[in-house]
């Protein structure tokens, strides 16, 4: 067996395959098969590290550093200078790696130290390799639970304990949700993963997937055997095609090593895990609209009560749960609750991973402890505002979300500060804007995301939705009128207090802050319209 002395990761998503990284990996190997360096340096493919926008990204151990921008031209180059040299290849973009905080690294940018608990292995194991995943810690979890047969009800103490919140947007405590689907009468239970992941500007669960899928296939199994269910389905978006394919291959290995099917590592335990691709509707995030496109309907969603842990999927109780939720569920079991509820805040253990995106210096993913100030996401792992501009604004947690003001820089990003400060942390998404973006312009958008994705199915949204993006398209157009900017608060919040699901009862949330924190703006094209 082969001792390599460097290892080179090309971490492998939708972006960097986009940017040309199997054209990239085909001529490095080529070209360390002409040099015959092929038993000391290894190739892989891993998930990502959650760099976005930087092209293809070549990473090099034990050297903890990375190439990004690498095009196929510049590979001789790095394998001549740094491979064969160890000298980093001038002139080539390139940054230190510190995913871990116990290494010095750089100060700002998406590879500064993050603490990282569903993204530990995205970056160092190639995910489609069961052998790695486990060498890197994986199924100790389930293995521990099902080695010291831990009563079901157990697992559940010890995840209400651990006080995990589902990261989807709610915050509802995941032990309780669990607890509830155990207790509930009815013979056949249902464990089901929401990835239909539709937030605008969101793609944290995809990379959880792409990077590390073995993590939600444990987690499905730790759930199920915790709420008592053989059966377990992940709801994915259609188009997430590298998560689907690592999902499937990362399921067949799974089966194979014992992990999954009958009688799971000889504990007497099954558990059966299936995909269902999603079509792409917005609402079937919902978990009831969800539950109805699972069963083979139209995605809309239910009246609620009851809820889908007495009638779920095909009545049956069914825990419904959000990928980053469960991707905690397995470092929890494997290191218990109190490792869990020493990170992040009181009231919100553990880590979040937010997805910094718009006018940053550096777009992508950071996982970081729960109440870390908003202005170190941006100006810390976002590396600032693109171009040395300044700050405008931020939309937190999505087109459902909360446009926060500079004054606001330094909120804590958790459920209750936020909740404290009228603003969300829904999907974790934080969309920069810098002085040169209109709050007006990205209202409009929304009320059109809003009005595009309604079921139809409740007159407020079906209504109230169009109506709001009629006043929004002309403010925008400069037609505004006296009290549009009334109306449509009037609008949104008769669609909060009468929608059916959360869809049309969260425009309210922009609508509101645009209003209330950029009036001066709604009034400045109210007032150019009074003079057009
Ligand atoms: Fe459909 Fe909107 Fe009613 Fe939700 S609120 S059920 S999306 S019409």
């Amino acid at each position: 067996m082969s001792v390599f002395r460097t290892h080179v990761l090309l971490p492998v998503d939708v972006g960097t395959a986009q940017a040309g990284v199997f054209e990239v990996k085909r001529r490095l190997e080529k070209e360390l098969s002409v040099r015959q360096m092929l038993d000391e340096v290894k190739v892989l493919e891993s998930g990502t590290v959650g760099i976005v926008g930087k092209g293809v990204i070549l990473a090099v151990y034990p050297d903890r550093m990375y190439y990004f921008n690498v095009r196929e031209a510049d590979v001789p180059r790095i394998v001549d200078e740094h491979l064969l040299k160890g000298r980093v290849v001038a002139g080539l973009d390139h940054a230190a790696i510190a995913v871990s905080p116990s290494v010095p690294g750089p100060k700002v940018g998406l590879t500064r130290a993050q603490r990282r608990i569903v993204l530990d292995k995205a970056w160092t194991v190639d995910p489609e390799n069961i052998d790695e995943i486990i060498a890197a810690g994986g199924y100790r979890g389930l293995e521990r639970i099902l080695r010291e047969a831990l009563p079901p009800e157990a697992v559940i103490e010890e995840i209400k304990k651990s006080g995990l919140r589902g990261r989807g947007g709610a915050g509802f405590p995941t032990g309780m949700k669990w607890e509830f689907t155990r207790k509930a009468a009815g013979g056949e239970k249902y464990i089901v993963c929401n990835a239909d992941e539709g937030e605008p500007g969101t793609f944290k669960d995809r990379l959880i997937l792409e990077g590390d899928p073995h993590r939600l296939i444990e987690a499905m199994a730790v759930a199920g055997y915790a709420i008592g269910a053989g059966r377990g389905f992940v709801y994915i978006r259609g188009e997430y095609r590298l998560s689907i394919d690592r999902l499937q291959k990362a399921i067949a290995q799974a089966r194979q090593y014992g992990l999954l099917g009958n009688n799971i590592l000889e504990s007497g335990f099954s558990f059966e895990l299936e995909i269902r691709k999603g079509a792409g509707a917005y609402v079937c995030g919902e978990e009831t609209a969800l539950i109805e496109s699972l069963e083979g309907k139209r995605g809309n969603p239910r009246v609620k009560p009851p809820y889908p842990v007495t009638h779920g999927l095909w009545q049956k109780p069914t825990a419904v749960n959000n990928v980053e939720t469960l991707a905690n569920v397995p470092g929890i079991m494997a290191n218990g609750a109190d490792w869990f509820r020493r990170i992040g805040t009181d009231k919100c253990p553990g880590t979040k991973v937010f997805t910094v995106l718009g006018h940053v210096e550096y777009p992508g993913l950071v996982e970081t402890d729960m109440g870390t100030p908003l202005r170190e996401i941006i100006f810390g792992f976002g590396g600032g505002v693109k171009g040395g501009r300044k700050f405008k604004a931020a939309l937190l947690g999505g087109a459902a979300g909360v446009f926060v003001p500079e004054k606001l820089l330094d909120v804590k990003m958790d459920f209750e500060s936020l909740k404290e400060n009228k603003a969300v942390l829904g999907s974790g998404a934080v969309l920069v804007m810098d002085e040169t973006a209109s709050v007006v312009e990205m209202l409009f958008s929304i009320a059109k995301f809003f009005a595009h994705e309604s079921c139809g199915q409740c007159v407020p949204c079906r209504v109230g939705t169009r109506q709001i993006l009629d006043i929004a398209w002309r403010i925008r157009q400069g037609h505004g009128r006296a009290g549009d900017a009334e109306t449509m608060l009037q609008l949104a919040e008769t669609m909060f207090k009468t929608s059916l699901c959360p869809l049309g009862q969260s425009l309210v949330m922009p609508v509101r802050s645009a209003l209330e924190n950029f009036a001066e703006e709604f009034a400045l094209a109210a007032g150019q319209a009074g003079k057009a």
